[in-house]
């Protein structure tokens, strides 16, 4: 493995991916790496003026977006304190494909992630974004595990 230089690192805003978070910190803090913070907005369902077309939903979409943005925000203001060697990334789509894409564009060197999300399936091994990614992943996956779980 090459040198640790980029770790990506996948925030949903749950506990799990707290403690990936603090997980991809410490790592980039000691090899002196940079940290991408990915959030992914589930695609929602296309439905685009089929049922109810005075709703627009772009306009919702924007709002989900603004809202997504806001929430990284706040997540760095409390989380960074000593540290301002990361950037974060924010797109629409379905969660490990565009972790995998973004993890392929910035050519990062690992991927840090819980082993599950908000979706709290505490009884399978993985959660479904978590598995795809393992199985997937041309580079290294840290998967990391609340001890409660
Ligand atoms: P899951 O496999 O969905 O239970 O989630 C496992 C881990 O994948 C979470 O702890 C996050 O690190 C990451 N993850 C899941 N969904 C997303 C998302 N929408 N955006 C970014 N990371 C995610």
């Amino acid at each position: 493995m090459k040198n640790l230089e980029k770790i990506l690192v996948a925030i949903d805003f749950s506990d799990s991916s707290d403690k990936a978070f603090n997980t991809a910190l410490f790592m980039a803090k000691k090899f002196s790496a940079r940290l991408v913070l990915v959030h992914v907005i589930n695609e929602p369902i296309d439905l685009r003026g089929f049922y109810v077309p005075h709703i627009s939903f772009d306009k919702l979409e924007e709002e989900i977006r603004a809202g997504a943005e806001k929430m990284m925000e706040r997540f760095c203001r409390n989380h960074f304190e000593d540290f301002d060697n990361y950037e974060t990334c924010i797109v629409p789509g379905i969660p490990y494909q565009e972790i995998l894409t973004i993890a392929q564009d910035t050519q990062a060197d690992m991927i840090v992630l819980g082993t599950h999300g908000r979706a709290g399936l505490d009884h399978v091994l993985f959660g479904s974004t978590a598995e795809k990614i393992v199985r997937k992943a041309s580079l290294p996956v840290l998967t990391v595990r609340l001890s409660e779980e």
